[in-house]
């Protein structure tokens, strides 16, 4: 099925949800009897979190003005713009934002709308991770480029520095936590170790007794389909950016994108930032999906006050075959709670799936034990992107491929990555040193990786 054919599936699915309000408690009994559970709120209020498109303002040609195509017409080669984006989800608009900010002309191509994709389906959790020592590096990075941009960003972008809770349940995860804190300590990364009495003090709504818990106070949340839309909208560079959408990227030759319709789009550089689906213009690529489900609460403001998850979430993401599930909320600034995550390989089926959710909201309700009381209003899925190692690809498509470059594959943490990434990619164009070492996320290493036995 078409890239733009499954997102309908997707709109579809949730469309078709029945419109009611449904308590956790009979969620949770009716997903393990395989009956329908996922209700769109009745309203469809802007503020109800998940998946949504930001259309932006025109329907082709988004950022019009006439400095803008101005600009863009210059390029009497029959150039469309200095570098063309395929891809308007949060990774494509950074990197679209970055090289418009240093000066050049960018044209986003995109086959259904901006934040479309993974970005609209994800938690939009801004968090510092640890698994190896790049993805340390680059989620460091990228949240310190984060609460830089914090300022700008407008209220619907509902960016908060709520910070992450992670929840240790017994001793062997408390013992987990105080090896976190040592590493983040040794990275620069604030935290406070929390025992029972403390942590219960930060967020009563937990089940006591817990061992404990790690504050991470600068790990923030955002709406990343709305970020994507202002990146590509509003900040600094983004006169020299044109939007188009509804156009679908068949095919990549050097310098010149191919469209469905049939049209050549040409650009100096082509950037390929299409998420799951980069691997279909760059062959080989080593990217798979992993579905993940997410359900939304009605609005219980206070109920949470920052990102909670259990420490054995890190497991559970890193668990590369079969069903994984982890207990991991967020508080909403409308006051809801979102709920994730579950994982799930080899399967591009966007339908939710009622024991999957079923199995997430047990594990949730072992720690947040009044959930089921809460009314839930929505579930969805979405597809991570997945690399072999869990990190993103950014770097030069190599040699088969003059001029074109990856941004793509960021699994779980794209949100967050997302601009460093564009940092890092700006830098590899430009033959300038990014401030963290640009070699663990080029695609040359998987090459390496294969020649080495690895
Ligand atoms: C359930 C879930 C929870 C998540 N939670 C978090 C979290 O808490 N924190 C975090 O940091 N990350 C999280 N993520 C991951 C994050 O959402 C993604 O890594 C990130 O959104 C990827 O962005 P992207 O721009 O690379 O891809 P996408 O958002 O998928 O964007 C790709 C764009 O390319 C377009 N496209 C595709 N093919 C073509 C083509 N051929 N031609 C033109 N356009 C095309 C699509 O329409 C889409 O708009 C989560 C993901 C999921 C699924």
């Amino acid at each position: 099925m078409s890239r733009g054919r499954r997102q309908a599936g997707a709109r579809c699915f949730l469309a078709s949800a029945k419109h009611r309000r449904q308590r956790l408690r009979r969620t949770i009994c009716a997903a393990r009897f395989g009956r329908g559970v996922a209700a769109r709120h009745p309203r469809d209020r802007s503020d109800d979190y998940g998946p949504r498109l930001c259309h932006g303002r025109g329907k082709a040609v988004v950022r019009g003005g006439r400095s803008v195509r101005r600009r863009h017409s210059e390029h009497a080669s029959g150039m469309t713009a200095d570098v063309v984006v395929i891809g308007a989800g949060i990774v494509g608009a950074a990197c679209a934002a970055e090289l418009a900010a240093q000066g050049m002309t960018v044209e986003v191509l995109d086959a259904v709308g901006i934040g479309g994709g993974a970005t609209a389906a994800g938690m939009g959790h801004i968090v510092v991770m640890n698994d190896s020592p790049a993805e340390l590096a680059l989620s460091r990075y990228s949240r310190e480029l984060w609460l830089e941009l914090a300022p700008s960003l407008r209220a619907a972008d509902a960016f908060s520095r709520c910070g992450t809770v992670w929840v240790a349940a017994d001793g062997e995860e408390w013992e987990a936590a105080c090896e976190l804190q040592r590493a983040f300590a040794g990275s620069g990364v604030k935290t406070e170790l929390l025992d029972a009495a403390a942590l219960h003090e930060c967020e009563p709504s937990l089940a006591v007794p817990m061992a404990g818990g790690l504050i991470v106070p600068d790990d923030s949340i955002v709406y990343a389909p709305r970020a994507a839309q202002w990146l590509l909208e509003h900040s600094p560079g983004a006169r020299n950016i044109r939007v188009r959408l509804g156009c679908e990227v068949t095919a990549l030759a050097t310098g010149e994108a191919r469209l469905a319709s049939g049209e050549t789009v040409s650009g100096g550089l082509i950037i390929v930032a299409n998420g799951l689906f980069a691997q279909r213009l760059v062959p080989g690529l080593p990217i798979v999906p992993k579905k993940g489900h997410l359900l939304i609460t009605d609005r219980y403001p206070g109920y949470l006050h920052h990102q909670v998850l259990e420490l054995g979430y890190i497991k559970s993401a890193h668990q590369t075959e079969g069903a994984s599930v982890a207990f991991n909320a967020q508080p909403r600034p409308t006051g809801q709670v979102l709920l994730g995550s579950s994982r799930q390989f080899d399967t591009l089926d966007p339908a939710a799936e009622w024991p999957v959710l079923a199995r997430m909201l047990e594990r949730a309700a072992r720690y947040l034990p009044s959930l089921p009381s809460l009314n839930a209003i929505r579930a969805w899925t979405g597809f991570r992107a997945a690399t072999p190692d869990g990190l993103p690809i950014v770097g030069p498509a190599g040699d088969a491929l003059p001029g074109v470059w990856i941004a793509a594959g960021h699994e779980g943490l794209g949100v967050t990555t997302s601009l460093a990434t564009a940092k890092l990619l700006a830098a590899q164009i430009a033959g300038t040193r990014a401030r963290i070492d640009a070699a663990p996320y080029r695609v040359d290493r998987f090459a390496q990786e294969a020649s080495h036995g690895v």
